[in-house]
């Protein structure tokens, strides 16, 4: 394999084996989005590198070191998106979504990209399924896109996703306790690890995200924003707090809780695993106020999440039985060319008289003790022969592959009826 070509580093395949557990999270995440009246949206995976830097913020770790920006034929800077809210705000101003002040329930699935050290649960290229909510802006709204995600776990069986929630205040407040925590930081400068130092200049709030225990030890007494909020924040989290305690939501309040993104304002919550490792996070999202209008709206208040498809796949991977709902039902095996016709034919009328049958028919050539093994591989719960005797006399032999039983001959005519039987 000297000349064989691999994927780019941080670039997954997901493979068959791996997809149904995809097709699980899609399908359930689409039907309780439904459910609550949001709609899909469809975005580009590429936009203008302004968009992001005008959205996410020019001092982020996303804006400063991790998007994949490149230069167009005609010269414009462009980016693969690195998280789909921009492009999801931008096409809702472009094509007038939000333009009578009602409010707008979407959400998107895509591909993101980020150029960041690749590991479990981070990679280059992952995927997100995103919700956003626009034009609304009392609690009630940030409570149902967190009631939303905890029906979700639910309905994917997910246990161990505990809700950490934050405010960031307003403009002013966060402006204010930003001082204040520069001020508090610069007295214990010695104990801040370079990237923090870095950040005291740049972006001083995601100093309280560093993982490093020297850092920690000095932010356990370091001021926290809600000391400090604004009254109208503060009444806004209050509120939240009372329909999640009323609606039965467990939720803890972390007021060190910071995102890596500029956009987010007052209300910010992350759903976290201790299944995963260091990448817990398997939802994450916020308020988000200002960031329509910086994007050429009216003043629109907003409200999202994005949550992590790989780290949900790979806590589904924990909970999900064997048995996969991709693996065929029934596998065909039949002998010469004669059998392979009756096999083809066969299989075509069982499709079309059981609309859900999964039916592989065996193509090429082999011995049937080689079907059969690949008939046993394929998972099928069922083996379909059709030899010369059977071809002769109009029947199929039908072997149990999951379970003891006996081998049965059962008439062309009648299988229909005898797997709709049979198989659920
Ligand atoms: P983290 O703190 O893990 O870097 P983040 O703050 O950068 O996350 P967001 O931009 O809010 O994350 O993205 C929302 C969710 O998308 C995350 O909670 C996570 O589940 C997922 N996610 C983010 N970056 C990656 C990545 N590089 N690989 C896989 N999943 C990711
Ligand atoms: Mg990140």
């Amino acid at each position: 394999m000297a000349n064989s070509i691999r994927s780019i580093r941080g670039f997954n395949d997901i493979l068959p084996d791996r997809t149904p557990l995809w097709h699980t999270l899609e399908a359930t995440t689409r039907a309780v989005l439904q459910r609550y009246g949001y709609r899909e949206i469809r975005l580009p995976c590429v936009e203008s590198t302004e968009l992001f830097k005008r959205s996410i913020g020019e001092v982020t770790d996303i804006v400063e070191k991790e998007m994949y920006t490149f230069a167009d034929r005609n010269g414009d800077s462009l980016t693969l998106r690195p998280e789909g809210t921009a492009g999801c705000v931008r096409a809702a101003v472009q094509h007038g979504l939000v333009q009578d002040g009602g409010a707008q329930r979407l959400w998107y699935e895509g591909a993101m990209f980020r150029h960041e050290r690749p590991q479990r649960g981070r990679y280059r290229q992952f995927h997100q399924i995103g919700v956003e909510a626009y034009g609304l802006s009392g609690p009630d709204i940030d409570a149902e896109v967190i009631l939303l995600s905890a029906r979700l776990w639910r309905a994917l069986g997910l246990t161990d996703i505990r809700l950490q929630l934050n405010s960031l205040g307003s403009d002013e407040a966060r402006a204010a306790y930003r001082r204040r925590l520069v001020e508090f930081l610069n007295d214990h400068k010695a104990s801040l690890d370079e990237d923090s130092l870095r950040r005291l200049d740049s972006n001083p709030l995601r100093i309280l995200d560093s993982k490093q225990p020297s850092v920690q030890t000095v932010l356990a007494d370091a001021p926290t924003i809600l000391d400090q909020l604004d009254s109208a924040s503060a009444e806004h989290l209050s509120g939240l707090r009372e329909l999640l305690a009323a609606t039965g939501v467990d939720v803890t309040l972390n007021p060190r809780l910071v995102r890596g993104i500029d956009y987010y304002s007052r209300t910010v919550f992350e759903w976290v695993t201790e299944r995963l490792g260091a990448q817990g996070t398997v939802c994450a999202g916020g308020r988000y106020d200002g960031l329509l209008q910086r994007l050429g709206a009216k003043p629109t208040p907003a409200v999202g999440f994005a949550l992590g498809v790989e780290r949900l796949v790979e806590l589904l991977a924990e909970v999900a039985d064997g048995a996969s709902q991709a693996d065929p039902q029934v596998y065909v095996i039949a002998d010469g060319g004669a059998g392979r016709q009756a096999a083809l034919g066969i299989g075509e009328r069982l499709r079309d008289a059981l609309p859900t049958l999964r039916l592989v028919v065996h193509c090429g050539a082999g011995s049937f003790k080689s079907q059969f093994k690949k008939a046993d591989k394929s998972g099928a719960e069922w083996a379909m022969v059709l030899g010369e005797d059977e071809l002769a006399n109009g029947t199929a032999q039908l072997k149990p592959l999951r379970r003891r039983g006996e081998q049965v001959a059962v008439a062309q005519s009648a299988l229909a009826a005898f797997f709709s039987d049979q198989l659920r």
